[in-house]
C-alpha cells in the first residue's frame, strides 16, 4: 500500500475483494486490487476495477424529503418514529416492518434487527438476501444444525474437481473464477464441471458441460449420491457422524435421472468423475438457490459430501457462494425474519431469554416474522401499513414486481434510505432518508468464506447524507429506547456485537467473534480481514471435516429428498421455461454500475437469449424486438439469438428498471412462488410466451445530456459524453422533427437533417457552438450504425455524424467486450484472423484486451472457439 491509499472492501459481490482507494481531492477515486487481501490477492474484476466512475454525486439524494418537500433530519426521524409508533399502537407490532439488504454493512444490519426483534417485538425484518440464498441457509441448518460455510477459498484452489453448478462464476463472482482458472493453468490434471441449463462464460474453463433441465438438480444429485455408493465411495468411519444415509440413498435409487434429460455418457463421466476425485468442491449459486426446491437442491448436494466425509478438508466441501458484499453479514447477525442474532434461533426459547437477558430487550417475538414475498403481499392486503426500506429496489427486484409496485403505492407510510431518490421505489416513497455511499461509510462485511473485512469511508458524506447505523440507533432513540440505541460509531456496535456472540459460543454455536468484543477504537480502525470464528482459542480454519455437528444429536443429517419440477408449467399458453439472473458488468439495478460509461458499454440494452429453432419458428431475426408476456406481467426485449441457451428455454437479465428500459423490468414477470421451507422465490423457472414486436420504427440516439424516449420500448445508458438510447414505437410521429427537438429539449444550435419519408428514415444532429449536441437516427427495422462510434462523438465536432459510421477504410469496432480497454468484438475478430492469433494472451498482447481485470478473458476465448466455425459457415 502506497502513501494516501486506503484499504477498504468492493461494494459489489459476495467474493469480498480488498480494495486500495485514494481520493484525489476532487471528489474522485482511484481504485486497486489490494495484493494483501485473501480473497483476491490484487485481483479485481471490471465492476470492481470501475468502481471509481461510479462515485459522482450526479442523482444523489443529499437531503430528506417528506412528500415531496425538504425536510430536516429532525423533522424526518421524528416522523418516521411517530408514524411507526402509532402504527403499532393503533395495529400491533406486525403491523410494520423493515425490508433491508445485503448492502449494508454489518453494523447497520445488528442496529435493525436488534429494534425490531429486541424493542419492536415483531420478526418482521427481511432482506434481499431472501432472494440471493436463502434456500442455503435453509440447507444448511438442515443438514448441519448450522449455518455455516464450511471451508475456505484455498479449497477452490486446492481442489482436483471443482463442480460449478447454477452457478456462472465467470460473471458473477469473476475474481473467484480467474482464481480457479489460475489454479487449472498450474496443474493441468486439475478438472471443472459446470451444470447449468445454459452454456454460460463460465464454460470455458469447463471440461464437462451439463446442460441439464431447468429444475432438475435433485434428481441429478441423487443419481451422483446412488453412484457414490455402488462406486465405493462412502465413507463409512465419516457416517458414524451422520444421520439419515440409509433413507437417503433409498430415495436417491428411486429417482428418475431421465428428468435431467441429460446424454447418459455425461452422467456417466461426470459420475466417475466426482467417485473418483476425492478432493473435489461443489460450487453452488442462485442457479440452485432460486427454485421452488431450492432447499431440497442445496441438501442433495450436501448428502453426496456428508456420504463421502469430503467436507471441511483441505480441497473439499460443499461451497455457497453469496451475490451480495455482505450477505453473510445479514445471516450472521439475524438479519433474516426466521432467525436470531449469532446463529441463535427465534423459536428456541433459551436463545430468545438470552438475548432478551444481553439487549434488556422491551419486546421479543416468539415466532418467526413474514419473508419477503409474504411481507409484500402482506403490504398489498394492508396488514403491513408501514414499511421502511433500507438500500433496495424491491420495485424491480422482487417477483411479481408490478404486485409490489402497487403494494408500495397502496401502503399508509413508505419510508426509503437509500444513496439516490430515483429509484423505482423510492419514488414511492412518503420519506425519503439520504444515506451515505459505499466509499463515504465504515463498518464491517463477511465474505462467502467468512472473512469478515473492514469497510472504510474514504469519500466526504455528500449534503446531509448520514451513515445508516446512524439512522437506525437515532430512530431507535427518538422511539424511546435511548439506551439501548447509544451509540456514537460503527466501532461501538461492533463490540457489542462480537459480545453478544459470547452468548452464542456459550450455547456450543459455532459463530462467535468474542476475540473482537474488546477492540479499542483504534484496533477496530486497524482491524485486518479475519476469518470466524474468532475467539480465544481459535480462530478461522473449516468446519464439519471433524465430524462434529451443531444439530441436537451432534451428527450431520442427510435428506430423503424427491425431485419436484418447476412450479408453474410451460404449455401451449405459455410455451417457454424463462431464466433470470445477471450479466457481467452490470450490478443488480444499476444505480451504481449504471453510472459508468466503460460498464455500460458492455451490454448496453437488456435482451432475451432466445435459441436459433424457436427463433426461426417464430419469425424473429436477430436484433427485432420481442414481446415477452407471463401470467404476471409483460416485457419487451432485444433478441439475442444464440446456442447458448436450449430450445425451449430463455434467459434475460434482471437489471433494468423504469429509470433505465421501464418494458424490461424482467421480475414483473415472476411468479411470486417460494420454496416452502426457506421462503426463496423460484426466479429462475417462470413460464413465459415470446412473439415478435412489429415496430413501426426504430431508433438509436445519443446525447450529451440525459434524454427520455416515449416510446413503447427504449433502454437508455451512460457513455463517456452522454447517453446513448434505444427506442422503437409501434405508431409514429408525425413530425420526426418536431418529435426530435421534443426527445433532446433543445434550443437553438444548428440542426442538420436527412429524411427520407417514402422509406421511413430519418436523421438528425443537433450542434451548438460547433459541438455535436445529439443525434437521432430511425429506421422501419433495426437501425444499422455503428453505436459505440456514434456514441463516442457527442460533444466532439462531428461533422459528419449523419453518416452513422467511419469512413469505407475505417471498421466497425463492434460492441465493447473488454471494457478496461474499449476493445470491440470486430477489431478482435480481425485481430484474430488477420495476425493467425491462437490464444486469449495473443489477443492481449496484439490489442491488451483481457490484460486489466481479466473479466472479459471467458468471452475472448469463446471467440477464438467459434472462430472454425464462423469460417466454415462462410
Ligand atoms: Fe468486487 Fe468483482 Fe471482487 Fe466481486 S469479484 S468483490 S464484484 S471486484
Amino acid at each position: 500500500m502506497s502513501a494516501g491509499e486506503v484499504r477498504s472492501t468492493c461494494a459489489y459481490c459476495g467474493v469480498g475483494c480488498g480494495v486500495l482507494l485514494r481520493p484525489d481531492g476532487a471528489g474522485g477515486l482511484a481504485v486497486r486490487g489490494d495484493p494483501e487481501h485473501p480473497a483476491n490477492l490484487g485481483r479485481l474484476c471490471s465492476k470492481g476495477t470501475n468502481l471509481g466512475e461510479t462515485v459522482d454525486l450526479e442523482d444523489r439524494l443529499l437531503h430528506p424529503v417528506l412528500n415531496g418537500t425538504r425536510v430536516d433530519w429532525d423533522t424526518a426521524i421524528e416522523t418516521l418514529a411517530a408514524r411507526f409508533r402509532d402504527t403499532i399502537a393503533a395495529h400491533g407490532p406486525d403491523s410494520v416492518a423493515f425490508y433491508v439488504s445485503g448492502q449494508l454493512l454489518t453494523e447497520d444490519y445488528y442496529l435493525a434487527n436488534k429494534l425490531m426483534k429486541g424493542f419492536i417485538g415483531s420478526a418482521n425484518i427481511d432482506t434481499n438476501s431472501r432472494l440471493c440464498m436463502a434456500s442455503t441457509v435453509a440447507g444448511h441448518k438442515r443438514a448441519f444444525g448450522t449455518d455455516t460455510v464450511p471451508g475456505t477459498y484455498e479449497d477452490l484452489e486446492e481442489a482436483d474437481l471443482v463442480v460449478l453448478t447454477g452457478s456462472n462464476l465467470a460473471w458473477c463472482h469473476p475474481v473467484l473464477f480467474q482464481r480457479i482458472a489460475a489454479a487449472k493453468a498450474a496443474r493441468p490434471d486439475m478438472r471443472v464441471v459446470v451444470i447449468d441449463p445454459r452454456r454460460t462464460a463460465t464454460c470455458d474453463l469447463a471440461d464437462l458441460h451439463l446442460p441439464l433441465a431447468p429444475g432438475s438438480d435433485v434428481a441429478l444429485f441423487n443419481g451422483l449420491l446412488a453412484a457414490i455408493q455402488t462406486g465405493g465411495a462412502v465413507n463409512d468411519a465419516f457416517l458414524e457422524n451422520v444421520d439419515g444415509f440409509d433413507a437417503a440413498l433409498a430415495t436417491a435409487r428411486q429417482s428418475d435421472l431421465g428428468l435431467t434429460a441429460l446424454d447418459p455418457e455425461l452422467l456417466r463421466q461426470f459420475f466417475q468423475l466426482w467417485v473418483r476425485t476425492e478432493k473435489v468442491v461443489t460450487v453452488y449459486s442462485q442457479g440452485v438457490n432460486q427454485s421452488s426446491s431450492g432447499s431440497d437442491k442445496v441438501n442433495a448436494i450436501l448428502n453426496c459430501h456428508l456420504a463421502t466425509g469430503r467436507i471441511g478438508r483441505p480441497g473439499m466441501g460443499p461451497f455457497s457462494v453469496t451475490g451480495q458484499p455482505n450477505a453473510m453479514g445479514g445471516r450472521e447477525v439475524g438479519g433474516l425474519a426466521n432467525t436470531l442474532a449469532c446463529h441463535m434461533d427465534i423459536e428456541n426459547p433459551d436463545h430468545r431469554q438470552a438475548l432478551r437477558q444481553f439487549w434488556d430487550a422491551e419486546a421479543m417475538p416468539e415466532k418467526q416474522g413474514l419473508k419477503a414475498v409474504d411481507m409484500f403481499q402482506a403490504v398489498g392486503r394492508g396488514e403491513i401499513r408501514a414499511i421502511w426500506i433500507i438500500h433496495t429496489n424491491p420495485a424491480v427486484s422482487m417477483p411479481d414486481a408490478d404486485a409490489v409496485k402497487a403494494a408500495l403505492e397502496g401502503c399508509d407510510f413508505v419510508a426509503v434510505s437509500d444513496v439516490t431518490g430515483q429509484t423505482d421505489t423510492a419514488r414511492l416513497a412518503h420519506l425519503l432518508l439520504p444515506a451515505t455511499g459505499w466509499a463515504e461509510k465504515s463498518g464491517t462485511v463477511t465474505n462467502s468464506d467468512r472473512t469478515i473485512s473492514r469497510q472504510r469511508a474514504v469519500l466526504p458524506a455528500p449534503g446531509e447524507a448520514r451513515p445508516d447505523w446512524w439512522q437506525l440507533a437515532e430512530f431507535g432513540r427518538r422511539m424511546g429506547w435511548a439506551q439501548a440505541f447509544d451509540f456514537t460509531s460503527p466501532a461501538e456496535v461492533f463490540r457489542e456485537y462480537a459480545a453478544l456472540s459470547s452468548i452464542s459460543g456459550g450455547f456450543g454455536l459455532d459463530f462467535d467473534i468474542s476475540g473482537l468484543q474488546d477492540l479499542s477504537d483504534a484496533d477496530y480502525d486497524q482491524m485486518a480481514p479475519v476469518r470466524w470464528p474468532v475467539t480465544a482459542g481459535r480462530k478461522g480454519g473449516r468446519f464439519f471435516g471433524d465430524g462434529r455437528f451443531f444439530t441436537a444429536s451432534g451428527k450431520a443429517q442427510m435428506l430423503a429428498l424427491t425431485p419436484r419440477p418447476p412450479q408453474a408449467s410451460t404449455g401451449k399458453r405459455y410455451p417457454f421455461r424463462l431464466n433470470t439472473g445477471r450479466i457481467r458488468d452490470q450490478w443488480h439495478t444499476m444505480t451504481r454500475t449504471g453510472k459508468s460509461a466503460k460498464l455500460s458499454g458492455h451490454l448496453a440494452e437488456p435482451f432475451l437469449e432466445l435459441h436459433p429453432a424457436d427463433a426461426k419458428a417464430l419469425k424473429i431475426t436477430p436484433s427485432a424486438l420481442v414481446t415477452v408476456t407471463s401470467p404476471h406481467g409483460r416485457s419487451i426485449l432485444r433478441a439475442l439469438i444464440t446456442d447458448r441457451v436450449q430450445p425451449g428455454e430463455v434467459f434475460a437479465p434482471m437489471h433494468w428498471t423504469g429509470e433505465t428500459a421501464p418494458s424490461a423490468r424482467i421480475d414483473a414477470l415472476v411468479a411470486p412462488v417460494t420454496d416452502p421451507v426457506s421462503g426463496q422465490p423460484e426466479s429462475k423457472a417462470a413460464v413465459a410466451a415470446v412473439q415478435r414486436y412489429d415496430a413501426g420504427f426504430y431508433a438509436f440516439a445519443v446525447a450529451t445530456q440525459r434524454f427520455t424516449p416515449q416510446a413503447d420500448y427504449w433502454a437508455r445508458a451512460r457513455t463517456a459524453q452522454g447517453w446513448r438510447a434505444e427506442f422503437a414505437g409501434s405508431s409514429l410521429p408525425e413530425d420526426w422533427t418536431a418529435y426530435a427537438c421534443d426527445l433532446f429539449q433543445l434550443d437553438g444550435g444548428e440542426m442538420q437533417i436527412l429524411s427520407d419519408l417514402r422509406r421511413g428514415t430519418f436523421r438528425a444532429a443537433f450542434h451548438r457552438e460547433g459541438r455535436l449536441q445529439a443525434a437521432l437516427f430511425v429506421a422501419p427495422e433495426p437501425v444499422a450504425v455503428m453505436r459505440d462510434y456514434i456514441a463516442g462523438l457527442a460533444g466532439t465536432e462531428a461533422p459528419q455524424a449523419l453518416a452513422g459510421r467511419l469512413g469505407a477504410d475505417q471498421p466497425d469496432p463492434g460492441p465493447v467486450i473488454c471494457s478496461c480497454f474499449g476493445v470491440g468484438v470486430n477489431t478482435i475478430l480481425t485481430a484474430i484472423e488477420d495476425q493467425g492469433l491462437m490464444s486469449v494472451d495473443a489477443i492481449g498482447a496484439a490489442l491488451q484486451a483481457g490484460t486489466n481485470c481479466g473479466s472479459c478473458r471467458p468471452e475472448l476465448a469463446e471467440l477464438l472457439a467459434r472462430l472454425p466455425a464462423r469460417e466454415a459457415a462462410e
